[in-house]
């Protein structure tokens, strides 16, 4: 007898879909659950990934069902974005065609696997009923100063004549033309993220369901550091001797008479300059008393000034060289202003290297160009004796100009910039931190330099003999050192004195700054949501009305010219002024379609007709309780959501308490593990399609169609390029949409990843078989009509005493089981471990250690062949398929159906049935057992009497660190999923295990 899946699964999807079970109720005796998986990108076609996402999600919905609880399980489209304008292209299609027409493809395959979502909430993004809301609120935006437009670099294809996404850049060259992509500037749209960095970053710390890995993720990315502003005075007219001679290096001595008048030059010249002073960044301030230059960006104001001030001297030498011809000939060939020029425009092609990718910014050489100009160290005056009183001030390529103000202090000890500029252009290098504990292994380690080989011969004068322990540059924090007043500080203690003592003294304060820029929204695509803005030539630029929302996207554009066709589309594109009625033009380019999923999860409380975020919906619904998509999305998606609730509140939408008393969208979130499979090379190194291979004698692999040996790479996430992918429709189609569902959750744990198995999705469908075979077979015998029978009575029972049992009762199965226990009805072994199994399995299903529950309830399921009468076996299947049903849907009900329970409670989809365990077997059967290592107590664990030798070890392993640190010492972190893996190394440590039952256990290594 074999079980027809496939009619199985068609016939309780039709069922829940014409009982309209998985539609959120009105419902608000119940608690709330909010349970939402990151929406897809409609391509068309579901893969691996997809299956075990949406598998995770529905069993944590099916099960908060169960529980009682009223269930917002929704799903949409992130239905914007490249693919279905490229595709448009490629074949001649509407996006928004080629877009609706996999969606459809797309929820066919969501339903054939029996998601239990409500579909009548759903959302597609790309339809106005979805993006009329956001233009809104880009407009709320604007008005609280949230948006704003600035000139911004985007990829151009001079060749197409056209804005490119940064994924069609491939290695600096156009995706369809094949030109070297350029840099250009364009007017663009930004949200302000930065102004919420902080909050940002602080808040994280209040997500204590988030995985760490996310937050520090998100931590690292946000990038607060604390910093300081420091003004330093820059020396000019006091010292032109210094300045002029020095700098321009020449032999000739200009007469005093000519010194004066230069000076005069300089003086008349250099008030309007205004070059008097220069605030620098740093995020490390404890280390001022080891700055020994200055360095500012090409774009730094001062830079001007520079040129301004070359430009007179250069001027003054030049009438000079003029009227003493014989003397200055052959000195001034190259005028210091174009030895700037020449600098800046060797910069410029830096930038141009490390723009298209050719070379990391760390990666290029630091090139710097002395300005002449000194500054004076701002605590010289205090401490004479600690300090390099000037410091020469450099341009130099390395300093970006929007890193804090484009200018820095270098500390060549502490940073590997600026020590690679000070070696370079011999700059002092004074070591002013050292390891808190110093190590004489750390100094080979660490480094090539022996920092007494290396200290500058300008700085005789102060004595580095005590600093012969350091790598060098040491960047970590550690001891402060020659540095005056804060000697023997900590870098933390220091950088908090160096902070106050600049704002009492007026030189500078403190600063935090952030890693993280605004958020660039503008795309220069036709398939997005248009950016609600017009050009006015009397107005300027402006938001449309809100009356004139929602600006519709043009449908059928035309993609014969290159770039986004909204630019051609002249009638949409002219328009009327609102305000002044003259031609005015809308704005072409259209939102980063990561502003749809910025918002979708709350647009998914209100059904869809509702006009906008309705605020008792948000009340009832926000936050989502539980959040579930790929750890690929742990930075972007996650942050740009978390920053608009906190803009839309600033807006006035909502304000905290109407979404759940904090201002952050998910409570508890689960990033799911990539779903791996072997990948294979053929004998000239090309990725192949292994699928189908074999394993001979000696190991290696051969392919069934061809015969030809196959080469296997590793496992690695599955990828079309790799050839690696499994189609889910095949698994569904050859093995039903439960066993997909069962073999993906059960095989390792959610947030891991999964690794693809033929004999693992085999195993699963058989084990369904197994169970649908045994089922059907009881469900003839005669001790069905008995458990019926009580069934019916016990609901009687239920009713005519509801108010007294809903306390004590979740549910009325909970009830059933709990009379059956009560009145010996089953054997008492059996129902005690049904009981234990109830509780197990509830656990890990809540603690999301969904493979383990599928693990115990298999073994509760061989507890079958223990059974010795048929209303036992039917009782103890009956438990098996209530715990299966989050993970086997279909089969759970057509069971359910089988012994005629459908018809006395209703289908398992529609109640709540989640069974209650008996807490008083459960620790009636429970006993401490003590458990040694090599003869000394390590600790104890609570067992049940009748566990085998074999699962107490596992425990005990599991349970005890001692135990778990010595047995998994060495363990391959590569086999961390592999339970045969585990099993293996345990029985090659442990020697022996004497157990004396329910007394101690004693493991001996
Ligand atoms: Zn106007």
């Amino acid at each position: 007898m074999s079980y027809l899946f496939k009619e199985i699964s068609k016939k309780w999807q039709q069922k829940w879909q014409e009982k309209k079970v998985f539609y959120t109720k009105e419902d608000v005796s119940s608690p709330k659950y909010y349970c939402l998986e990151m929406f897809p990108y409609p391509s068309g076609k579901m893969h691996m990934g997809h299956l075990r996402n949406y598998s995770i999600g529905d069993v944590t919905a099916r099960y908060h069902r169960a529980l009682g609880y009223n269930v917002l399980y929704p799903m949409g489209w992130d239905a914007f974005g490249l693919p279905a304008e490229n595709a448009a292209i490629e074949n001649n299609l509407s996006p928004k065609d080629w877009t609706i027409g996999n969606i459809a493809q797309m929820r066919y395959q969501l339903e054939s696997i029996g998601l239990s979502y409500d579909w009548e909430r759903e959302q597609i993004t790309c339809l106005p009923d979805y993006y009329r809301h956001e233009q809104e609120m880009f407009i709320s935006f604007l008005e609280n100063g949230i948006a704003y437009q600035k000139e911004s670099d985007v990829n151009w294809d001079p060749v197409d004549n056209t804005v490119l996404a940064n994924e069609q850049v491939i290695d600096g060259r156009g995706w369809r033309s094949g030109a070297l992509i350029e840099k250009k500037k364009l007017n663009q749209w930004f949200l302000k993220i930065t102004d919420f960095a902080e909050d940002l970053s602080d808040s994280l710390d209040s997500l204590k369901d988030w995985p760490e890995s996310v937050k520090v993720m998100q931590k690292n990315w946000i990038g607060v550091s604390e910093g300081a502003l420091i003004d330093f005075e820059i020396l000019t007219i006091d010292n032109i001797e210094n300045n002029i001679y020095n700098f321009y290096n020449f032999d000739y001595k200009i007469n005093e008479n000519q010194k004066k008048e230069l000076e005069i030059e300089i003086k008349n010249n250099i008030k309007s300059l205004n070059l008097n002073k220069l605030t620098i960044y740093t995020t490390k301030p404890e280390t001022i008393f080891g700055a020994s230059f200055i360095a500012i960006s090409i774009e730094h104001e001062l830079v001007k000034k520079i040129e301004s001030y070359f430009t007179i001297i250069d001027n003054f030498l030049f009438n000079l060289k003029k009227t003493d011809k014989k003397k200055l000939n052959n000195q001034f060939n190259l005028k210091k202003t174009e030895e700037l020029k020449k600098f800046i425009d060797e910069c410029k092609l830096y930038y141009e290297i490390i723009n298209k990718k050719i070379k990391k910014s760390e990666e290029i050489e630091k090139i710097g160009f002395f300005t002449g100009f000194y500054a004076i160290h701002p605590f010289y005056n205090e401490y004479p004796d600690s300090i390099q009183k000037l410091i020469p001030i450099y341009i130099a390529n390395f300093v970006i100009s929007d890193y804090g103000t484009g200018a820095i202090f270098g500390c060549p000890a502490h940073d590997k910039r600026d020590y690679e500029f000070a070696i370079k252009y011999q700059l002092p290098i004074k070591p002013v931190v050292k390891p808190l504990i110093q190590s004489s292994q750390e100094e080979d380690i660490n480094s090539d330099h022996k920092s007494d080989t290396i200290i500058s011969s300008l700085h005789k004068d102060i004595d580095y003999k005590t600093y012969k322990y350091n790598p060098i540059p040491y960047i970590e924090s550690g001891i402060i050192f020659n540095s005056g007043p804060i000697d023997g500080f900590t870098t933390e203690d220091a950088k908090k004195f160096i902070i106050n003592k600049l704002e009492s003294s007026g030189f500078g304060l403190g600063k935090k700054k952030y890693r993280i820029r605004d958020w660039g929204i503008s795309r220069q695509r036709y398939w997005g949501c248009p950016i609600p803005i017009i050009y006015c030539p009397k107005c300027g630029t402006i938001p449309v009305d809100r009356s004139d929302l929602p600006i519709l996207l043009p449908e059928n554009p035309d993609f014969e010219k290159s770039g986004n066709p909204l630019i051609y589309d002249d009638s949409w594109r002219v328009t009327k002024c609102h305000i002044c009625g003259s031609n005015a033009q809308r704005e072409t380019d259209t939102f980063d379609t990561f502003f749809e999923s910025s918002w979708y999860f709350l647009r998914f409380c209100s059904k869809k007709d509702e006009k906008n975020l309705n605020i008792s919906d948000l009340k009832k619904w926000m936050p989502v309780d539980q959040y579930i998509g790929g750890i690929e999305h742990a930075i972007l998606h996650l942050l740009y959501a978390r920053f608009f609730v906190r803009a839309l509140s600033k807006c006035g939408y909502f304000n905290k308490d109407d979404i759940g008393g904090i201002l952050e969208p998910f409570k508890s979130l689960l990033t799911q593990g990539m779903v791996c499979n072997m990948a294979f090379k053929d004998e000239n190194g090309k990725w192949i399609n292994g699928q189908d291979s074999y394993i001979q004698k000696d190991g290696s692999y051969i392919c069934k169609k061809t015969s030809r040996k196959l080469y296997p790479v590793g496992v690695e996430k599955m990828s079309k390029s790799k050839f690696n992918g499994i189609n889910p429709d095949d698994i569904i189609d050859n093995y039903g949409a439960d066993a997909a569902r069962l073999f993906i959750l059960s095989d390792s744990p959610p947030d891991k990843n999964l690794e693809w198995s033929n004999t693992g999705i085999d195993g699963a469908y058989r084990y369904l078989n197994k169970i649908y075979t045994i089922a059907e077979d009881l469900s003839k015998k005669n001790e069905k009509i008995k458990l019926i029978d009580i069934a019916l009575k016990i609901k009687a029972e239920y009713l005519n005493n509801k108010n007294i049992f809903n306390k004590s009762f979740n549910n009325e199965i909970s009830y059933f089981i709990e009379q059956i226990t009560l009145k010996n009805l089953c054997n008492p072994d059996i129902l005690k471990k049904i009981h234990r199994y109830i509780a197990n399995v509830s656990d890990d299903i809540k603690l999301f250690k969904i493979n383990k529950a599928i693990a115990k309830i298999r073994e509760l399921s061989n507890l079958y062949f223990h059974c010795e009468s048929d209303f036992d076996k039917i009782f103890l299947i009956i438990v098996v398929i209530i715990l299966l049903s989050p993970i086997t849907p279909h089969l759970s009900e057509e069971i359910w159906e089988m012994f005629g329970f459908t018809e006395i409670y209703g289908m398992l989809s529609e109640i709540r049935y989640w069974p209650d365990y008996n807490k008083q077997i459960i620790n009636e059967s429970i006993i401490n057992l003590p458990v040694q290592l090599n003869g000394k107590l390590k600790g104890i664990i609570s067992i049940y009497s009748d566990m085998s030798e074999e699962s107490i070890v596992k425990t005990a392993i599991d349970n005890i660190s001692a135990l778990s640190n010595t047995i998994y010492k060495n363990k391959d972190h590569n086999h961390s999923n592999n339970l045969d893996y585990e099993k293996n190394q345990i029985g090659k440590i442990i020697k022996k295990v004497i157990y004396i039952p329910q007394k101690i256990l004693n493991i001996i290594i």
